[in-house]
């Protein structure tokens, strides 16, 4: 059975569509269970929005083909033939091209998401130094009023510290 390398993924759902797939004529490759689609069922491309009135419009089509038919294309004119191979060609180039654009929107939401993370983990270093200097400071303040060091005759700077 010949079948297809690279996978194909859902144009609505982006879930990776195996065996057979719901094919508009725009295009689109859809997974068989949106077939129950409100706009599927009223004949409208949920992905572009086509009107798609022909029962041709939207195929159920498969990603492999049986080997009894795999000579399908035997005996139709070679002009013929190679207009279905350009559709098929044609498909497979509109899906790499919408493939790719999901990719560059995941990597700019991607990189957002990178540089939110890097802004919050600055505002919290921020807010650590200034816990870290206020640790330090009370903890100054504490060595200076304790009992021991009142004993060694007041090293510290009293005036600045005492309340
Ligand atoms: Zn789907
Ligand atoms: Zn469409």
């Amino acid at each position: 059975m010949l079948g297809p390398e690279a996978g194909l993924e859902c144009n609505l759902c982006g879930e990776e569509v195996c065996g057979a797939f719901l094919l508009t004529k725009c295009n689109h490759a859809l997974c068989t269970k949106h077939e129950s689609d409100p706009r599927i069922q009223s004949s409208t491309c949920p992905c572009c929005g086509t009107h798609l009135p022909l029962p041709a419009d939207i195929q159920v089509v498969r990603m492999a083909v049986e080997p009894e038919v795999e000579r399908a294309l035997c005996g139709l004119h070679p002009r013929v033939a190679t207009r279905l191979i350009q559709n098929a060609l044609e498909f497979w180039h509109y899906q790499d091209c919408l493939r790719a654009e999901r990719r560059a929107q995941e990597l700019t939401e991607e990189r957002q998401r990178v540089h939110q993370a890097a802004r919050k983990i600055a505002q919290l270093e921020f807010e650590a130094q200034v816990l870290q200097e206020r640790v330090h400071e009370l903890q100054k303040r504490k060595a200076c009023e304790s009992p021991l060091r009142e004993m060694s005759y007041g090293q510290c700077n009293r005036g600045a510290g005492s309340v």
